[in-house]
């Protein structure tokens, strides 16, 4: 059986009803690339029940800080979002996945893609100073039903600008344009909807998306994640067909559906 470490919560917050955020210790051994993933969970009837977390904080915060939705009847989330500082989880040891920028070729811009908590490892990558390194302009989409689930909306609006060692190059670089489905909202409608008929990048005023200047990393739904890879390949952009060989695009997928 795999070998779980544990970690206590040292802080929670509910966005609203289906999101919230915690945040862990961190064992200082724990090394990961901004965008990867580690399984988290807690011990049920004696046996760890174990599920896949994007890492939302960067790799350099001494804590590690998560972003969850809360499933009715979920294993895990039925539980997980009555978690309470001082409490303890389990997380594996080995942090893994397919969305880090090494696995990108050079270009300008980036884009992030992401729906509802598939923000969680954008809220890693855009406080890597290496994604600013390589790229000019990052362009962070994050698409949910409601308003209230926009977690991080004032963080990333205007907080992150303030960011001790980052701020001035995030305001330089980083557009930060959120969008709802299902209720009105300045910005509203599907991410594929809006980057097929070029309407975010008119409401941007920022050029459209052209293969020979942008990647992309995707993060969302399933229905999100094969519109969007679709759109891209119409565009001429070729996904990284494995982890350590470099494409003009990468993807996760945010939950397996059921
Ligand atoms: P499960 O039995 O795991 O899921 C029940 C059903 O709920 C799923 O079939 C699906 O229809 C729906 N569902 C599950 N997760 C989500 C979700 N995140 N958003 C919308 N619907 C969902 N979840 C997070 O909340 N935050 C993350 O950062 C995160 N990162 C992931 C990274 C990877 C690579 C993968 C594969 C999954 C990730 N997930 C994440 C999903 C997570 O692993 C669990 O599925 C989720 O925590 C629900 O667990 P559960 O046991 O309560 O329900």
């Amino acid at each position: 059986m795999a070998a779980y470490d544990t970690e206590t919560i040292s802080f929670v917050h509910h966005w609203d009803e289906r999101v919230f955020s915690f945040r862990t210790t961190r064992k200082s051994s724990l090394r990961f690339e901004a965008g990867q993933f580690v399984m988290i969970g807690l011990n049920v009837d004696g046996k760890p029940l174990m599920r896949a977390y994007s890492i939302a904080s960067p790799p350099y915060a001494d804590y590690l800080e998560f972003l969850s939705i809360k499933v009715e009847n979920g294993p895990l989330t039925s539980r997980l979002q009555h978690i309470k500082i001082g409490d303890e989880i389990l997380m594996s040891q080995k942090p893994v996945g397919t969305l880090v920028l090494r696995d990108l070729k050079p270009a300008k811009r980036l884009w992030m893609l992401a729906t509802g908590t598939g923000l969680a490892p954008f809220m890693s990558l855009v406080l890597e100073p290496e994604t600013y390194e390589r790229f000019d302009q990052i362009i962070l989409l994050h698409g949910v039903r409601k308003i209230s689930e926009l977690a991080y909306y004032d963080f990333l609006s205007t907080d992150i600008k303030n960011h001790e060692y980052l701020g001035e190059i995030i305001s330089q670089k980083l557009i930060y344009h959120p969008l709802v489905t299902r209720e009105e909202f300045k910005n509203q409608g599907r991410i594929p909807d809006g980057l097929d008929s070029g309407a975010i990048t008119t409401a941007l005023g920022i050029d459209p998306l052209n293969k020979d200047t942008d990647r992309a990393m995707i993060c969302g739904s399933v229905d999100m994640l094969s519109d969007l890879c679709d759109l891209l390949d119409r565009h001429g952009f070729t996904a990284s067909p494995k982890s350590g060989v470099a494409g003009d695009y990468v993807f996760e997928r945010a939950f397996v559906p059921s």
